[in-house]
């Protein structure tokens, strides 16, 4: 499978934040969304093609019990099965980042579901209407909540986004408010902090929980971070 990067750090986001973890970052998405921080993974796509041995051997040379599947989505690719179940047998806690737009029989102790909304659109562009089309997929969203633990993560732009949330929410009722974060778009400190301003009142004042981007407070989304 094609894999962009393999590196430990902490998580940044979410449920887990602030936990060392072991990424394992497969190349490809089938989105284009306007605002990617691994653009390297989807607008253009790069890496090694690596098998699901060598990857194996390589988290075990970390020693860390955390390992966070990401993208790109991972969820596209057959090989990321066997990869997890053998991290969760070896007795990894496996979280698989993805968007929620493809489904794969995977071993996750943590779905974390970032879905994209409107402000992903990459307007102008000659993605607009696949991403669009392909952004929201309630049947693999609802298969995903009754299957795993799971946590939603949305990037929100503005206040308007927020809203969305609200209606994109409505149609899962069965989702618990409390696995739901926010996240502020932003690739730099500055502009993080000032929406994380506004939007920690929003996630509180709807039971939902404002999440950090640690990667981008201490590293500034330096790549392998
Ligand atoms: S789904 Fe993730 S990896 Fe794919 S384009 Fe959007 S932000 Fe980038």
């Amino acid at each position: 499978m094609l894999i962009a990067e393999v590196f430990h750090s902490i998580q940044g986001e979410g449920r887990f934040a602030g936990v060392p973890s072991v990424f394992v970052r497969t190349s490809g998405c089938n989105l284009r969304c306007r605002w990617c921080d691994t653009p390297y993974t989807s607008w253009e796509p790069e890496g090694e093609e690596r098998s699901v041995d060598s990857l194996l051997s390589k988290v075990r040379g970390f020693d860390c019990e955390h390992v966070v599947v990401t993208g790109g989505e991972p969820l596209l690719i057959p090989d990321v099965v066997p990869l997890t179940r053998q991290l969760a047998a070896d007795g990894h806690f496996v979280t698989i980042e993805t968007a929620g737009t493809a489904d794969q029989p995977v071993s996750a102790a943590l779905m974390s579901i970032s879905p994209k909304l409107a402000n992903s659109t990459p307007v102008g562009t000659n993605w607009e209407d696949r991403h669009d089309q392909r952004r929201h997929r309630p049947e693999v969203i609802r298969r995903l909540i009754h299957k795993y633990d799971y946590q939603f993560k949305f990037v929100i732009d503005a206040p308007g986004d927020v809203t969305e949330v609200e209606e994109y929410l409505s149609e899962f009722p069965e989702a618990d408010s409390r696995r739901v974060y926010l996240m502020p778009q932003a690739i730099e400190p500055g502009p993080l902090q000032e929406k994380a301003a506004w939007l920690k009142d929003a996630a509180a004042s709807h039971g939902w929980k404002l999440s950090p981007r640690l990667h981008v407070e201490l590293f500034g989304n330096t790549r392998g971070t």
